[in-house]
């Protein structure tokens, strides 16, 4: 059997679409359009790519981008001061801090100050807890978008064993809590798992997030199962590749996920429609 592909860059395109669709119509409607600021600390090579594929792809949906560039020596307290200026921004419907931040810097501090229903990364621990109370407000971005790809491939996910392996607070938690929401039964794991191909091999549903180059190999995977590689690597001659050894998979999957082209462009589709839900939720129209 050889996989289908599972297209997230046309999903993801779409996605945009119809947010910018939403964004025109609530504007046209007399409402504000939605403003996403981007606070990008310091000069991460990866992340000033991620950032700035945010901030192209916000205001290609029509809403405002704030860009907040700081030098890698901001101290956490100016931090959290410029936090705390944009939760009291109303033309500020959500705000994203690109991770990781420099290591004299407290991440959850930082996560933890921005309101709620301006997270739109969705990692504020009350996000995390209505997703766990399976009564999610704002939900984080990448597991999210990866349940939109389930979802489309039109199989039924109720009572699917799906594996996931990684347990990471922004891929492997939220993902398992998305797949237990969709009435999944769920398996994950991590660095201290035992007999991992063993239990891959029982998934009709594999979700890696590892960040190790190939790393599930093509005959962990059970004969038609979904795989989702949310793993980005990059190899030495600087090519892009997931955790999941491709070439070998596809041959076996149902379903698969390319890297590039899969869950990456998802993630910023998914945030865009996440500021769209925030500015709704803020004026009370969600
Ligand atoms: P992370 O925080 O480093 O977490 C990696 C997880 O993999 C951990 O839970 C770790 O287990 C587990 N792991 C490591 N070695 C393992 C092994 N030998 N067997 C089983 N599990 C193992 O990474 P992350 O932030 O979740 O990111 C994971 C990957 O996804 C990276 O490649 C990253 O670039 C990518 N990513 C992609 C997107 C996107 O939009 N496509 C978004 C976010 C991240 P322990 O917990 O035991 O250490």
């Amino acid at each position: 059997m050889t996989a289908r592909i599972i297209d997230g860059k046309a999903r993801a395109e779409r996605l945009v679409a119809d947010v910018g669709a939403a964004v025109a119509a609530r504007v046209a409607a007399g409402g504000s359009r939605p403003g996403l600021a981007v606070v990008l600390v310091g000069d991460h090579p990866a992340s000033q790519v991620y950032v700035r594929n945010k901030r192209r792809t916000t205001e290609a949906a029509g809403m405002r981008s704030f860009a907040h560039d700081l030098p890698a020596a901001t101290s956490q307290q100016e931090l959290l001061a410029r936090v705390d200026r944009l939760n009291a921004d109303p033309a500020v419907n959500g705000i994203l801090v690109q991770l990781p931040l420099p290591k004299h810097i407290d991440e959850e501090a930082v996560t933890e100050r921005i309101a709620p229903l301006k997270d739109v990364d969705g990692f504020h621990p009350y996000n995390i807890g209505r997703l766990v109370l399976k009564r999610p407000t704002l939900r984080p971005c990448t597991p999210y978008g990866c349940m939109t790809l389930l979802k489309d491939t039109g199989e039924d996910l109720v009572g699917k064993h799906a594996v996931v392996i990684g347990q990471s607070n922004i891929v492997g938690r939220p993902m398992a809590l998305e797949l237990l929401m969709a009435r999944c039964t769920v398996t994950v794991c991590h660095s201290a798992t035992r007999d991992l191909p063993g239990l891959v091999r029982q998934g009709d549903i594999v979700v890696a997030g590892v960040g190790r180059a190939g790393f599930v190999r093509g005959d962990w995977i059970k004969p038609g199962a979904i795989v989702i590689d949310v793993g980005i690597n990059r190899t030495a001659e600087g090519k892009l590749t997931g955790d999941v050894d491709f070439a070998a998979a596809r041959e076996i999957a149902g379903w698969i996920t390319p890297v590039p082209g899969g869950v990456g462009p998802m993630t910023i589709a998914t945030l865009l429609a996440n500021t769209l839900r925030a500015a709704e939720l803020q004026d009370g129209t969600a």
